[in-house]
C-alpha cells in the first residue's frame, strides 16, 4: 500500500459518505480521494468534487450524470464523469485504489462492493444489506481475493475492536457476541401509536443522524435484525451465539462475552466518524474529530431486553437466518420495498414488518443462490412479491 492511501467513497453524498470525507479531510497527508459517487444529489457531489478534486466522479443515474458533466465543466474541474453500475464498479476496482468505503444504501451497493472485494481492496463496509443478501457468496469472494474487510457499522466495528484479529471465535474463547440497540424513537410507543407514525417521526432518531432508510430500519428494529445476520457472516458466528440488548444511550456500541466471564465493550459518543476513522487507519488509530465521553459528569448506561412483540423484526431476522437458503435476501428485498412504500406514505409504519413477514412466508423455501446472477433473480422476485403485498395491504 502506498504511503498516501487512495480512496474511493461509494455513496459519498450520504450520511456515511459525508462523515467519511470529514475524517479524510482531517488527514490530508494520509488519504487522498480517487473517486466519489452519488445517485442523484449532484449539487452535493459538485461541492465535494471542488473540495477533494477526485480523478473520477460517478453518478449512478445516467440522466443526472450528463447534467453533472456540464456542471463540472462550468466549474473548470478536470474530474472525469462516469455513470451507471459499470462506472461504480470501475472506480471500486481500479488499480490506483487502495481503500473503498462501501456506503451506498441497500442492494444497489452489492455490485460495486463486490467489484472492490474481487479486486482485493481494503473495504470499509458500511453497506450491511450487501452482506446480508449475498451472505456466503460475499464471504467466499473475500477469502478468494484476499480482500481486507473491515466493518464500519458501529456495532460490528465495536465487536471487531473487542476481538483478537485473525482468530476464530472458538480459538479466542468467545462465548457470545452482544449487539446493542438504541431501541429507536418508538421504544415506549404502544402498537396503536405506532400505527399512526409518520415518515418524519420515524426518521428522527434520538441518538444518531443517519440516512432515511436506516433511520426507518432503526425505528422498526429491522436494522438490528439485519445486523444480527451481518454479525453471523462477518464473525462466522451461529445466530444463537449473538444476543441483542436495548441500550438507549448508544454509548456502548456492542460487546464480546468470553468463556471466563469477561465482557469487553467498546464505548464512545454516537458518532460514525469513530468507526470510520478506525477503519481508515487500522491497525493504527487517528483522531476522528469527535467529542469525548465525559466520565466526570453523571452518565447513565441502561440495558433492557428487546420487546419482540412490539418489534417483531428481530424475530423475523432470526427466522430468516435459521432457514438459511435465500431467506435473508428475501427479508432484505421485502424490507427495502416496504420502507420505500412507507416513506412514500403508501404503507403505515406497522405495515413494514407485516409486509416483510408475508413475503418471507410466501417465498420461504427458495434455495440458496449459487451465484450473484441467481441472487439478483431472487431479489427481483422478492421485490415483485413485496410490491403486490404493499398494493393489497389493508
Ligand atoms: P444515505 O441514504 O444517507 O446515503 C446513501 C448513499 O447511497 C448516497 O450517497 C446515495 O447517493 C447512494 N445511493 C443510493 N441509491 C443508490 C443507487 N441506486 N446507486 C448508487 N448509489 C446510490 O445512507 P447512509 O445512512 O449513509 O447509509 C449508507 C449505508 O451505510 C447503509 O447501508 C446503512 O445501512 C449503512 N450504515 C449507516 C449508518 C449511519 O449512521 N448512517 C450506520 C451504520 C451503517
Ligand atoms: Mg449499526
Amino acid at each position: 500500500m502506498s504511503a498516501v492511501q487512495s480512496i474511493t467513497v461509494l455513496g459519498s453524498t450520504g450520511s456515511i459518505g459525508v462523515s467519511s470525507l470529514d475524517v479524510v479531510a482531517q488527514h490530508p497527508n494520509r488519504y487522498k480521494i480517487f473517486a466519489l459517487t452519488a445517485n442523484q444529489r449532484i449539487d452535493v457531489l459538485l461541492a465535494q468534487c471542488k473540495q477533494f478534486v477526485p480523478q473520477f466522479a460517478v453518478v449512478a443515474d445516467v440522466n443526472a450524470a450528463e447534467k453533472f458533466a456540464q456542471m463540472l465543466q462550468q466549474a473548470g474541474l478536470a474530474t472525469e464523469v462516469l455513470s451507471g453500475v459499470d462506472g461504480l464498479e470501475f472506480v471500486a476496482a481500479h488499480q490506483s485504489v487502495d481503500t473503498v468505503m462501501a456506503a451506498i444504501v441497500g442492494f444497489a451497493g452489492l455490485a460495486p462492493t463486490l467489484a472492490a472485494v474481487n479486486a482485493g481492496k481494503k473495504i470499509l463496509l458500511a453497506n450491511k444489506e450487501a452482506l446480508v443478501c449475498a451472505g456466503h457468496l460475499f464471504v467466499q469472494a473475500v477469502q478468494k481475493s484476499g480482500a481486507t474487510l473491515l466493518p464500519i457499522d458501529s456495532e460490528h466495528n465495536a465487536i471487531f475492536q473487542c476481538l483478537p484479529y485473525g482468530k476464530s471465535l472458538q480459538d479466542a474463547g468467545v462465548n457470545r457476541l452482544i449487539l446493542t440497540a438504541s431501541g429507536g424513537p418508538f421504544r415506549h410507543a404502544s402498537l396503536e401509536e405506532m400505527r399512526a407514525v409518520t415518515p418524519q417521526q420515524a426518521c428522527a432518531h434520538p441518538n444518531w443522524s443517519m440516512g432515511q432508510k436506516i433511520s426507518v430500519d432503526s425505528a422498526t428494529m429491522m436494522n438490528k435484525g439485519l445486523e444480527l445476520i451481518e454479525a453471523c457472516r462477518l464473525f462466522n458466528a451461529p445466530g444463537n451465539r449473538i444476543g441483542v440488548v436495548v441500550h438507549p444511550q448508544s454509548i456502548v456500541h456492542s460487546m464480546v462475552e468470553y468463556v471466563d466471564g469477561s465482557t469487553l465493550a467498546q464505548l464512545g459518543c454516537p458518532d460514525m466518524r469513530t468507526p470510520i476513522a478506525y477503519g481508515l487507519a487500522w491497525p493504527e488509530r487517528i483522531d476522528a474529530g469527535v467529542q469525548r465521553l465525559n466520565f466526570a459528569s453523571a452518565m447513565q448506561l441502561e440495558f433492557f431486553p428487546p420487546d419482540e412483540v412490539r418489534f417483531p423484526a428481530l424475530r423475523l431476522a432470526r427466522e430468516a437466518l435459521q432457514k438459511e437458503g435465500s431467506a435473508p435476501a428475501v427479508l432484505n428485498a421485502a424490507n427495502e420495498v416496504a420502507v420505500a412504500a412507507f416513506l412514500a406514505e403508501q404503507l403505515p409504519f406497522t405495515g413494514i414488518v407485516e409486509v416483510v413477514e408475508r413475503v418471507l412466508c410466501a417465498l420461504a423455501d427458495l434455495p440458496v443462490a449459487p451465484d450473484i446472477a441467481a441472487l439478483i433473480a431472487i431479489d427481483s422476485k422478492a421485490r415483485a412479491r413485496a410490491e403486490c403485498e404493499v398494493a393489497s395491504y389493508g
